[in-house]
């Protein structure tokens, strides 16, 4: 058997900075993007005499996280020092939870790929712990000393452990947009890879086919973009399969992601592992969270992402626009807001996704601070529909109404953009052509329908583009009719 028919067996590790005002055990301000070093105080610096105190706003958080994920949540959990030394870690031990975390089981139902977001699959939660952030080392090429920031020390982090149920490294990426797009539904983190509020760590393994044995596992580190998790797994794989190809064991390790040569590293293996001296944390007591505060936390979340995507398809919305829309919640809120105002879902769909999205991409602004409010869609759409602009109108009219911030219909009459409707006057103008012209008539009666285009733009010219087409063409059918020669 070739080691191509193993199959790739990957479970990640994620790290979500919860957005609280302040810190994890101390009432430091989070701030990450304060001045070096000004964002600290004495609990962040270790400093000796300080106690840890939990904060209530990230537990309540982590809590939202859990039940939005289906997890448990235990009413009782407990805090562990994990040591190890290094200048990010001023206490010389971070706070998190060990064997007791506050969420276990739980599972995210992931879309399929693009056009086949329908078919999701199950990545089960192994389960979520909170712990507190370290500082940040800054490596300045070719300088033999370092920096530390500490803003970042103490900031409230939940880790998020799937089981090893991902099959792909496009699986996995699929994965982490869902978890990111749940964890900004409930507002309670930027979870933005590029600022490190999201990341990421992935282990890997190949397995044999119709084995039920696992492979040994490989983890790659600090996965900081989409992009680059589907890359280092790639490449783990790759690396993993040529071992076994050679005859060679796997041996469990940590790896880094080389981007530049598109490899993964070995940075340390099982052996090396640093021994973490787990212990209960003496300075906290065990963390109590009452089903009374569970239940008001349940009310309090809103519509997740996988529950507006049904409710849109069941609009007759197809899987993949559904996706595009639940994408960012804003998005999704937005186009709930032009529902609410009436029109046509379908319609809506296709000038959010298309126009809009289109507009938006050279704009900053967040969606709900445009000009551009969402009523003003069901309004253009109104507009088309009743015949009063064509749909080539349509789209100069929303791009003025974009750009101006003021509504399409005194858009249309502002700039006479309204459809040409008079009966008698598209007569009198097609009259006038046909008058003029002898030679495509004579064409049209030998047999060549094709010419009906040129008389159709021949009176949309005259009306620079604001006729009613459709009226056009049976304005034409009558005149030609009526015109044709005896067939004697
Ligand atoms: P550690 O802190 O040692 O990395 P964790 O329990 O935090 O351990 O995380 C282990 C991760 O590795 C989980 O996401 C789990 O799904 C994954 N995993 C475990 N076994 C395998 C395997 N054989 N192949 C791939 N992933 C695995
Ligand atoms: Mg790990």
């Amino acid at each position: 058997m070739t080691v191509d028919a193993y199959s790739p067996v990957i479970g990640l590790e994620v790290h979500c900075q919860l957005n609280t005002a302040t810190k994890m055990f101390s009432p430091c301000e989070v701030a990450l993007l304060a001045e070096p070093n000004t964002a600290i105080d004495a609990y962040t610096l270790g400093l000796p005499g300080t106690l840890p105190v939990a904060n209530a706003a990230a537990v309540e958080s982590a809590v939202k996280l859990a039940l939005a994920l289906g997890c448990e949540v235990a009413g009782e959990s407990r805090w562990a020092r994990k040591h190890y030394f290094y200048p990010d870690l001023p206490k010389g031990y971070q706070i998190t939870q060990s064997d007791h975390p506050y969420a276990i089981g739980g599972e995210v139902l992931v879309p399929g790929p693009r056009g086949r977001e329908a078919e999701t699959t199950s990545v089960r939660l192994t389960r979520i712990h909170m712990e507190e952030d370290a500082g940040k080392n800054i490596h300045l090429p070719g300088e033999p000393w370092s920096l530390v920031d500490y803003n970042r020390a103490g900031a409230p982090l939940v880790e998020i452990v799937s089981e090893p149920d991902i099959r792909s490294a496009d699986e996995a990426a699929r994965y982490l947009r869902c978890l990111r797009e749940i964890v900004r539904y409930l507002g309670i983190s930027q979870a933005n890879m590029e600022e490190g509020t999201l990341r990421c760590d992935a282990n890997v393994s190949l397995k044999q086919p119709g084995s039920d044995r696992l492979g040994t596992r490989c983890e790659i580190k600090n996965l900081n973009s989409f992009r680059f998790l589907e890359l280092a797994i790639r490449a783990e794989i790759r690396r993993q399969r040529d071992l076994l190809q050679a005859g060679q064991k796997i041996v469990s390790a940590t790896l880094t992601y080389d981007v530049d040569r598109d490899r993964t590293r070995v940075m340390r293996t099982k052996e090396q592992a640093a021994d973490y001296r787990y212990m209960p944390e003496p300075d906290m007591p065990v963390l109590v969270i009452r089903p009374e505060v569970v239940a008001r936390l349940r009310e309090q979340l809103p519509e997740l992402p996988a529950a507006r995507r049904a409710r849109y398809i069941a609009l007759g919305i197809s899987p993949q626009d559904a996706a595009v829309i639940t994408g960012e919640p804003e998005l999704s809120d937005y186009f709930d807001a032009a529902l609410a105002s009436g029109g046509p879902p379908q319609k809506i769909c296709n000038w959010l996704t298309g126009e809009l999205l289109a507009a938006r991409n050279n704009d900053t602004r967040p969606l709900s601070q445009l000009p551009f409010v969402p009523a003003w869609l069901g309004q253009l759409i109104g507009l088309i529909d009743d015949g009063t602009i064509s749909g080539r109108a349509a789209k100069e009219v929303f791009a003025k109404s974009y750009a101006e911030g003021i509504e399409p219909a005194a858009i249309v009459a502002r700039d006479g953009y309204r459809q040409v409707r008079d009966t008698g006057a598209l007569e009198a103008i097609l009259a006038e052509i046909l008058d003029r012209s002898h030679k495509q008539l004579a064409q049209y009666y030998g047999g060549r329908q094709q010419i009906r285009g040129y008389f159709v733009g021949q009176v949309m010219k005259a009306t620079r583009g604001q006729a009613d087409p459709k009226l056009v063409q049976e304005l034409l059918s009558k005149a030609l009719a009526a015109r044709a020669p005896a067939a004697d």
